[in-house]
């Protein structure tokens, strides 16, 4: 199906949804890098997801849902499909006693200041994180001993049929960055946590610690999608990448960040060529220097 076909049908499918055509993804990701997608959606229900996703799946259009880009790199070619975003339309938070439901477009930081506010603790490490509700149960996110594990005690989600499931804590299969979501390419739609009673000053005391802790470290003046790589088991990214004398290092635009070596931000000009270069650099000489080969943490996508 073309393209003007796609997004006629998508406009029967759901009139009240924003649909829009060429898309710059550099405009819906933290590194601000990438080319056009073909069509973007953003869905307004839970119902028009449900039928949206069923759509693509049948007639085999690509598609990708995304949250708010801060884990994701598009290549400069852009994306050849249908960018599914959960944002805005789909972030109403409800707090039911220790008990917190969002919403997957929902962000990370206004769920965090949602706790603080009804004095429940247990999220203060994910108020620094730029992410949704919805991406940071695909990646497991965590910061400062907390991850998404800890808190989540099911999930509704989508297969990619259209189906709704309820997946429970366990059933999530979470580990570091990985959830069962990316294995199983499941949509998720709204995360049901649970918190314990604390104190607000006490709570707010640890959000200002560990948001002052990532100004300190991290490069956030500069877009980015936060860290490259995984952590590889007994050591860290950044300082293998340090080892290897490449703080600061250049290919066009993209820098390795000189205030964390687990960084590459985009100076200003990157194109995702510069970055994906980088990236490989990086990863080629860490890996003549220790044995050990980085693996992303990042999505990269697009490009053949
Ligand atoms: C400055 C900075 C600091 C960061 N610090 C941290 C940190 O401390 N800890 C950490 O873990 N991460 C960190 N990150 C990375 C990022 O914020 C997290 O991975 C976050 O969870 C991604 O959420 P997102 O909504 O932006 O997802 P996106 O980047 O939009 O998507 C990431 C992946 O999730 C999938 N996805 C998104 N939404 C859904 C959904 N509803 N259903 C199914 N799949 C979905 C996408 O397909 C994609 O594969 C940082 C990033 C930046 C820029």
């Amino acid at each position: 199906m073309n393209k003007i076909d796609t997004y006629n049908e998508l406009e029967i499918i759901c009139s009240s949804c924003t649909i829009l055509k060429d898309v710059p993804m550099k405009e819906h990701t933290t590194m601000k890098v990438g080319g056009k997608a073909d069509l973007m959606i953003i869905p307004d229900s839970i119902s028009s997801i449900q039928k949206i996703i069923a759509f693509l799946s049948t007639t085999n259009i690509p598609y990708l849902v995304i949250g708010n880009g801060s884990n994701l790199i598009f290549h400069d070619t852009g994306y050849n499909g249908v960018i599914v975003k959960i944002g805005t339309p789909l972030s109403d938070i409800e707090v039911f006693d220790d008990i917190i439901i969002a919403e997957a477009g929902a962000s990370l930081a206004h769920v965090a200041n949602t706790a603080l506010e009804h004095s429940l603790t247990g999220l203060e490490f994910a108020s620094g994180i730029p992410g949704s509700m919805g991406g940071a149960v695909y990646m497991n996110a965590g910061a400062y001993d907390g991850e998404m594990k800890q808190v989540v005690i099911e999930t509704l989600c989508l297969d990619n049929e259209g189906n709704l499931i309820t997946l429970k804590n366990d059933e999530h299969n979470f580990s570091y960055r990985h959830s069962r979501i990316q294995d199983d390419n499941l949509t998720c739609l709204q995360v049901k946590m649970k918190l314990e009673k604390g104190e607000k000053h006490k709570i707010q005391t640890r959000m200002n610690e560990l948001n002052a802790r990532r100004r300190k470290k991290q490069p956030l003046n500069y877009p980015s999608a936060g860290s490259i790589f995984k952590r590889p088991p007994g050591t860290y990214a950044g300082m293998l990448v340090d080892n290897c004398g490449l703080r600061g290092t250049k290919i066009g635009g993209a820098q390795v960040s000189d205030k964390h070596c687990g960084f590459i931000v985009n100076t200003g000009n990157a194109t995702a060529e510069d970055i994906i270069s980088l990236i490989k650099y990086v990863q080629e000489t860490v890996y003549k220097n220790s044995g050990i080969w980085l693996e992303l943490e990042v999505k990269i996508i697009g490009g053949c």
